[in-house]
Parts: structure tokens; sequence; C-alpha cells
């Protein structure tokens, strides 16, 4: 009697763990922040089995890492501080992926007339908005002109020259976004079908929030924890940039982190431009491309591009938006 007994039991275990290991592997949200480009980056995915959403998480942070590697101005030995260290006195050859992104810049940079312009840190070396420092009126008179998308030689072979000795480049207005679209390439590819990916203001999401669209908020400029909208999105992207990221104020003037090619400082018109579009690398150069172009050139701009929509905020906290979300 008891042995039989025992043999139930047994059975009963066995059946339990049959249909334990042969469910659906628990299909489950999968979330990680992380901190990386010197800012809080955030993906969150659905993945069928538990153990390749775990490892799709750190694939995403492995990503970012790999691009800061090859992007930052701080890292020494990235292929941005290589060309920044030698390109004026000889081509440098990069990465394809360098090459591309810069190929992107340029495309950019001749579109909007030199609002976009990578070459902007020929100046934007000479501020340091943690320890308020800005360049001097020399300095400024000097570095200015070395201020020019054109100055940039993207020569065959993935090589790269500058035309002047001074000339800088730095890829803060593009290259988060690039990161952003390329893991969530990298969960596409892994058969994800639902996923938010977000690094500072650059969020790209992939299809919904598993049959509800995802909710991105649009944070308020001048009050930290509040935000001024709610935009239900999917399968898009959407960048915010402001001028309260990076900044120090004197004397009354606003000193932040986005510059004005043309004079080297800072332009004043708006608090924030939001970029709706559909991929990540072009809402985020877009963001500061019309950011630089202040409220009336830049929705002039937006409204010819095809496929993105924008909202402006002016520094008299008025929201303007462009004719697909006004509607
Ligand atoms: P965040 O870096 O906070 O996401 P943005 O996407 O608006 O903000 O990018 C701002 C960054 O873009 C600056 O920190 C700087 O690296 C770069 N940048 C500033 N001015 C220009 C410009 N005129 N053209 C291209 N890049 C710029
Ligand atoms: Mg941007």
């Amino acid at each position: 009697m008891s042995r039989f007994k025992f043999k139930v039991s047994n059975c009963l275990y066995y059946l339990a763990m049959f249909i334990m290991l042969s469910a659906p592997a628990s299909a489950q949200w999968h979330r990680l922040p992380f901190q990386t480009m010197g800012t809080q980056a955030y993906v969150e995915l659905w993945a069928e089995d538990d153990n390749l959403g775990k490892d799709l998480l750190i694939a995403v942070q492995n990503e970012f890492e790999r691009i800061n590697q090859q992007m930052s101005p701080y890292i020494a030995s990235s292929e941005l501080s290589l060309l920044n260290r030698d390109a004026a006195s000889r081509p440098v050859t990069v990465s394809s992926e360098l090459y591309q992104l810069l190929q992107q810049a340029e495309q950019l940079a001749k579109l909007s007339d030199g609002a976009f312009d990578i070459s902007f840190a020929s100046v934007g070396f000479s501020y340091d908005y943690r320890q308020h420092i800005k360049p001097s009126a020399e300095q400024l008179d000097t570095q200015r002109p070395l201020i020019n998308y054109r100055h940039i030689k993207l020569l065959p072979d993935n090589q790269v020259k500058f035309a002047k000795a001074g000339v800088k480049i730095d890829l803060g207005g593009i290259a988060k976004g690039h990161a952003v679209e390329q893991a969530v390439g990298l969960l596409a590819k892994a058969g994800i079908k639902h996923a938010l990916v977000t690094a500072g203001g650059d969020t790209r999401l992939l299809g919904d929030k598993h049959g509800r669209p995802w909710l991105v908020a649009i944070k308020h400029p001048r009050k930290n924890a509040d935000i001024v909208a709610q935009l239900p999105l999917t399968d898009s992207a959407i960048s915010t940039s402001g001028d309260y990221e990076r900044f120090f104020i004197e004397d009354g003037v606003r000193y932040h982190h986005i510059l004005d090619p043309k004079s080297g400082q800072s332009p004043s018109g708006l608090m924030s431009v939001t970029v709706i579009g559909p991929d990540a690398t072009a809402t985020d150069a877009l963001s500061t491309t019309l950011f630089v172009m202040g409220l009336k050139r830049g929705m002039a701009f937006i409204e010819q591009q095809a496929g993105f929509e924008a909202i402006f905020i002016s520094s008299e906290h008025q929201l303007y938006f462009s004719s697909g979300l006004a509607q």
C-alpha cells in the first residue's frame, strides 16, 4: 500500500515537472536600468523565454558600451579621439560604422545649412559646463572659423581627413540615437516584438506594449520632476533636446550644451524640442538641429521632412506642434 502511494506521488511529481518544463517558458517583461555614455539608459522587453530575455538585457548594455568605446570624446583610445588627434595631419581610417554615421551627419549638415554640424566641437571643447568655463572672446574669434562641416573630408575606403589644424568633432548630437537604434535592431533580430530602449533624451519603441501603445513623457524644461505631455507611441523613435541638461548661468545668460555653429554660442529662443520619427539616429540629430534653427526656421524645416513631427517649447513656455500632431 505504502509503496503504491509512493509511486503515485512520484508520478505526480514528474507530471508537474513535465508541465513546468514544457509550458511555453514564462513569458514576461524584462527590465534593466544602466549608466552609459554619461547618461541614464533603460531597456524593457517582452520575451517568451526567460533566459533569452535576461541575455538580451545584457546584450543591449554591451552594445551601448561598445559604441561608447568607439565614439566617446572622453576615452583617449576611441576612434573619435583618434580622429581629433590625427586627422588634421593625415587621413585616418575608421570603422565603417563610424564612417557611415559621419556620412549621415554630413547629409544633415548640408540639408540644414550647417545648423547641425559635428565640427561645432572646434569651439565646443572650450566649454566646460560643470566648471562654468566658456571660451574667451579671442578664443571664440580664432575657433569659430574652424566650425564648418566642409572641413571634414570623407575620403574613399573609410578614410577621414580634416582640412585644417584645430578642427575637432563630437558626436554628442547623434551617437546616442545611433546606439539606441543599434540596440533595438539587435532585439528585433533576436525575435523580440515588444521593447523600449532609451538613453538620455532618445527613445526607440519596438512594437507596442503588448496590446496598448507605449507612453513617452516630455519633461517640463524647468521643473525637473514634471512632465508637459505624454505621447502614445508604437514602433517609432522620439528624441528631446533641451537647454536644461548641461548648462550654467552667468550674468543672466544661460550657457548650454547646444551651440549655434554660426556664432559658437548657445541659441536662446527655445527651451526644448522633441522630434518623433521612424528611427532614433534621425530623431536625435534632428532635435539638436531644430533647437539650433529656432521655432520659425525649425518648424518650416520639419514640415519638409516626411515622416517626422516636432513639438517646440519656447522660452515663453508656449508649446508649438507640427501639422501632423496638431490635427
Ligand atoms: P543630449 O545629449 O542631452 O541628448 P542632444 O541630443 O540635444 O542632447 O545633443 C546635444 C549634444 O549635441 C551636445 O552635447 C553636443 O555634443 C552636440 N551638439 C551641440 N551643438 C551641436 C550642433 N550645432 N550640431 C551637432 N551637434 C551639436
Ligand atoms: Mg539630439
